[in-house]
C-alpha cells in the first residue's frame, strides 16, 4: 500500500483565501522588500516564487538587486533604508550572500519588527526560547502547518531531524522541541543514520542529498518530511537539450511503499515555505 501524500500545494491553496483576507483588512497594501546581491539561478527562482505568491494575495514585492561585488557597507545601507521606509513592512536578505560578505552583519542590520525570515539574533533567541508569539523561519513554520493540517501531532513523538544548518535544520529542530517532541539530530558525522531514523515516529530530512533516505532507513507507520530540494540533470532530449529534474533527499518511490505518510518533492514543503513567509509578514503587519 502507498503512503498518504502530505500535499503542500493543496494545503497552501486552502490557506490562501484566509491570508488574502488578512491582507485586504490592512489599512494599506503591505510591501515585502527582497534584497539580492548577485544573480544566482536558484535565488532567482525562489524570488520569482515569492513575487508570484505576493501578487496572488495582494502584497507588493519590491525586489532590490545589486551586483555580486557590492561592498558589505552598501548592502547594510540598503537594509537601513528599508528599515526607515514606512511603506515596507518586511525585509528579506536573499541567501546565500557572496562569500566575502558577513551574513550575520547584514542580517542583524534588519529591524526585528521587519525581520520576516526570523533570522536576526533577536528573532533566533525568541524561537529558541519557544516564545509563544515568536515568528519561526518559514520552512519550519510550513512543516508545522502541514503536519497540523493532516492532524499529525508531534507531542511526545520521537522525531529524527537530519541536518543542522542555522538556516533550516536548527529552526526545524527548535520547532519540534517547542511542539514537545523528543528530538534526535542527525548530520554528516552521524555514524549509523538508519539506526537513528528507524526508531523515529517522524523523520524530517534537511540535508540536500538526493537519495539519502532509502527503504533501509524507514519503517512502517512513519511520517516522512522531505525538505531537500536538489536539481538533477535528467535525460538528454534529442541528444542535445538536458532536462532538469527536481528531487528531494528521500527515494520517494521506494519509501512511500513502506511508510504511513510522506511529502513529495516538488509539491510538499516548498509551497508551504512560501505560504509561511507571507503568514510571517502578516503577523508582523498586524502587530503594529
Ligand atoms: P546545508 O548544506 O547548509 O546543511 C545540510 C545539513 O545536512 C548539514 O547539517 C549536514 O550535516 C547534513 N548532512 C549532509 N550530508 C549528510 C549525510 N550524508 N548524512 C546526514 N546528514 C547530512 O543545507 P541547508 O541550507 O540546510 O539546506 C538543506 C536542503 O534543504 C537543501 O536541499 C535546500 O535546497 C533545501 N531547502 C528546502 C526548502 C524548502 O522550502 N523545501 C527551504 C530551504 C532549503
Amino acid at each position: 500500500m502507498s503512503a498518504t501524500i502530505l500535499d503542500g500545494r493543496k494545503t497552501r491553496d486552502e490557506r490562501v483565501p484566509e491570508l488574502a483576507k488578512r491582507v485586504s483588512a490592512l489599512s494599506s497594501t503591505p510591501t515585502l522588500a527582497i534584497i539580492q546581491a548577485g544573480n544566482r539561478d536558484d535565488s532567482n527562482s525562489y524570488i520569482n516564487a515569492k513575487k508570484a505568491f505576493g501578487k496572488k494575495i495582494g502584497v507588493n514585492v519590491k525586489h532590490i538587486q545589486v551586483l555580486e561585488t557590492v561592498p558589505q557597507s552598501e548592502l547594510i545601507s540598503i537594509v537601513q533604508e528599508c528599515n526607515a521606509d514606512v511603506t515596507i513592512q518586511g525585509i528579506i536578505v536573499q541567501l546565500p550572500l557572496p562569500i566575502e560578505i558577513d551574513d550575520d552583519a547584514v542580517i542583524d542590520s534588519i529591524l526585528p519588527s521587519k525581520d520576516v525570515d526570523a533570522l536576526t539574533a533577536h528573532s533566533v533567541k525568541r524561537w529558541l526560547d519557544g516564545n509563544e508569539d515568536a515568528l519561526l523561519p518559514a520552512t519550519a513554520r510550513g512543516i508545522r502547518t502541514l503536519l497540523k493540517s493532516y492532524k499529525i501531532d508531534l507531542f511526545g513523538k520521537k522525531v529524527a531531524v537530519i541536518g543542522r544548518s542555522t538556516l533550516v535544520g536548527k529552526p526545524v529542530i527548535a520547532m519540534c522541541l517547542n511542539e514537545n517532541a523528543t528530538v534526535t539530530v542527525c548530520h554528516s558525522k552521524t555514524q549509523d543514520l538508519a539506526k537513528e531514523t528507524k526508531v523515529a515516529d517522524v523523520v524530517i530530512c534537511v540535508a540536500g542529498k538526493p537519495g539519502l533516505i532509502q527503504k533501509k532507513n524507514v519503517k512502517k507507520g512513519q511520517v516522512i518530511i522531505d525538505v531537500g530540494i536538489n536539481t538533477l540533470v535528467g535525460e538528454k532530449l534529442d541528444d542535445e537539450i538536458e532536462t532538469k529534474k527536481l528531487v528531494g533527499d528521500v527515494d520517494f518511490e521506494a519509501v512511500n511503499k513502506v511508510v504511513a505518510a510522506i511529502t513529495p518533492v516538488p509539491g510538499g514543503v516548498g509551497p508551504m515555505t512560501v505560504l509561511s513567509l507571507f503568514e510571517n509578514l502578516m503577523d508582523l503587519c498586524e502587530k503594529k
